[in-house]
């Protein structure tokens, strides 16, 4: 598997589920296409407080696209998107920057499914940030400071 340069960890969230986000042009892949998202919420995903921005959950400075080489054919994915409150200094957003005390991560149901998504059955299946991909697996963020778990999973 080539994770160009990046972890696995990493790698494996870009095309994952939005939360309360999109991307507005779906279709284009442009380093500055990266940036043409908007909420598609009212709530933060964190807090429930009102929403005023996006966290683009891997940082762009890792690759606005990143090119999963699968048997099946090579998808060019972008990074998640969650609707958050406060802005990259404060609020819930600051959780995911310099305050660092929100740390997101994808969980799998089954080995299986993550094998599917690297073979590039799922993604072959269903367009990038799809919410039949919940059918896989779930969001969970960690509240470092409270241990409090955020769990997503919508299902359609
Ligand atoms: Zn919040
Ligand atoms: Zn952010």
């Amino acid at each position: 598997m080539n994770f160009h340069g990046l972890s696995r960890d990493k790698a494996m969230l870009y095309g994952l589920p939005h939360i309360g986000a999109r991307y507005t042009r779906s279709r284009k892949w442009s380093r500055s296409g990266a940036r043409r998202y908007e909420r598609t919420q009212e709530w933060c995903s964190i807090c429930g407080r009102p929403a005023t921005n996006c966290h683009h959950v891997v940082p762009v400075s890792n690759g606005a696209v990143f090119e999963l080489d699968t048997p099946r054919g090579t998808f060019p994915l972008r990074s998640p998107l969650f609707a958050v409150c406060g802005s990259g200094t404060t609020g819930c957003h600051n959780g995911f920057h310099g305050g660092a005390f929100l740390k997101p991560r994808w969980v799998w149901d089954s080995p299986e499914f993550e094998e599917a998504w690297w073979s590039g059955e799922i993604i072959s299946r269903f367009a990038p940030h799809h919410p039949a991909i919940y059918c896989y697996g779930q969001w969970e963020i960690e509240n470092t400071k409270t241990g409090l778990l955020i769990v997503h999973r919508e299902r359609y």
